[in-house]
């Protein structure tokens, strides 16, 4: 199988260019030690990784310049439960720098293509995971998702993505964004893939201290269930938003079908998903400004050769290290943080924060499941220009599941009049991700 996915990768990459590094060595050396593992749940199964999850001894760069030499001394713990399931490591691939973005556009060394027409961005900040995945490249792959980047890229690549409830998989290793709001996830060809993928790497990690004990499952055992008598919420403020005419059809038509596959579907109201979008681009930068603080040239990565003294050494590293979007997020969060600042941005939007995950709490007393758009477009053009608050906007549907904690997936539900896919988002309560699996095998 390997070699099949290495040929593949050679006839194509030269024009999706979803890796930052293929690790081609790694991949025959993990089959010749693997041979005791046979039986093992992905015995010789190439899957991708994300460059922002540690590997031991391999380039991890999160795209960045701050990172570009950076070979970390040991395995994130999903990469960990990859090798122990005999899973072979095809490579890093590209993201935005730091997953700050939306298009993969961010990433300091080159863009990765829409393996559907080149001329599209594969979304963000997992793009490289998605197209990777979509063009054949691996099997399947790892993303993270903060605030939608592995539902965004899946839903413009036609492919699957899912984001675990906040703790199901260790963040242990995955170099952080923001904190409260990261998760890792797997990006695949199809449901079925999603479900073993979650069965090899969820679980309680005690190297992560929000990583949660006793819920995990087998997976694949929601893939014989159908969905008679499950009870879907279609939040309807979230249908009145601007959407692609193409994009909210696609998402009513497969609505159809759950109901004509014996679902319950109803009209629900939900809290203006605006303001979870205000509160994500408050806390996700605070968290950001802080994590990102390490990176001081002096204990990883790139330090500025021009400095006469330390101050000097420690801001001209970080202005040669980071790109203009981690740049903006930093002077954003460092801004809300500040003292005098606190409560009028990060305390309210903390607050926010608290009435949306009730507000899904609230839901998820009576539905099963709530259905909504992936994101309000398909890829878009990587020559169009792109407004930062333009590009935050096409986040409104990922981000309140982050904010909430709660577990999302995105499938494909058809394609645009150009060949583009469309993605549709099941979002579960916490520990939901059986019924997602379950509503969204029967879509496919
Ligand atoms: N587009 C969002 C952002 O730029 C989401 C990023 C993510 O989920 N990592 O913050």
């Amino acid at each position: 199988i390997k070699d099949s996915y290495l040929k593949r990768i050679n006839q194509v990459e030269d024009q999706v260019q979803s890796y930052i590094t293929v690790t081609e060595e790694l991949a025959n050396k993990q089959l010749k030690e693997y041979e005791n593992k046979k039986d093992a749940l992905l015995a010789g199964i190439p899957i991708a990784v994300k460059d922002n999850m540690s590997t031991e001894g391999v380039k991890t760069t999160c795209a960045s310049k701050m990172l570009e030499n950076y070979e970390p001394p040991y395995n994130a713990t999903v990469v960990e439960k990859l090798n122990q399931a005999g899973a072979l490591t095809m490579g890093k691939t590209n993201m935005d720098e730091f997953a700050m973005g939306s298009t993969t556009e961010n990433s300091a060394f080159f863009v990765s293509r829409n393996p559907w027409n080149l001329d599209h961005a594969p979304g963000g900040s997992s793009g490289g995971s998605a197209a990777a995945v979509a063009a054949g490249e691996c099997a399947a792959a790892l993303g993270s998702d903060t605030g939608g980047s592995i539902r965004q890229p899946a839903s413009y690549c036609g492919v699957v993505g899912l984001k675990p409830t906040y703790g199901m998989v260790s963040r242990y290793g995955l170099v952080a964004f923001a904190s409260s709001l990261d998760q890792i996830g797997p990006i695949t060809k199809d449901v079925e893939d999603s479900a073993i993928m979650m069965n090899v790497i969820s679980g309680y990690d005690p190297k992560d201290s929000t990583s949660i004990a006793d819920k995990k499952e087998d997976y694949t055992k929601y893939l014989k269930q159908d969905v008679s008598g499950m009870k879907i919420g279609i939040p309807a403020e979230y249908f009145e938003l601007k959407i692609d005419p193409e994009v909210k059809a696609s998402v009513l038509s497969a609505i159809e079908k759950l109901k004509e596959a014996g679902a319950e579907v109803e009209k629900v109201h939900m809290t203006d998903a605006s303001y979870a979008l205000a509160a994500y681009y408050v806390i996700a930068p605070a968290e950001a400004s802080s994590n990102l603080a390490r990176y001081d040239g002096v204990r990883y990565g790139l330090r500025s050769e021009k400095a006469d003294d330390i101050n000097q050494m420690f801001t001209n590293t970080r202005l040669e290290g980071f790109g203009d979007e981690v740049k903006r997020r930093i002077v954003i969060g460092t801004y809300a943080l500040s003292s005098g600042y606190y409560d009028a941005y990060y305390l309210k939007a903390q607050k926010v924060r608290t009435l949306i995950k009730d507000d899904f709490d609230r839901i998820f007393k009576e539905f099963d499941l709530i259905v909504t758009p992936t994101a309000p477009s398909t890829a878009l053009n990587l020559e169009s220009e792109k407004d930062p608050l333009e590009m935050y906007h096409t986040d409104i549907f990922t981000v309140p599941v982050n904010i909430a904690g709660v577990p999302a997936m995105s499938i494909p539900c058809g394609f645009n009049d150009n060949q583009m896919p469309i993605g549709l988002q099941l979002i579960g309560p916490h520990f939901g991700e059986g019924k997602i699996i379950q509503a969204a095998y029967t879509l496919e």
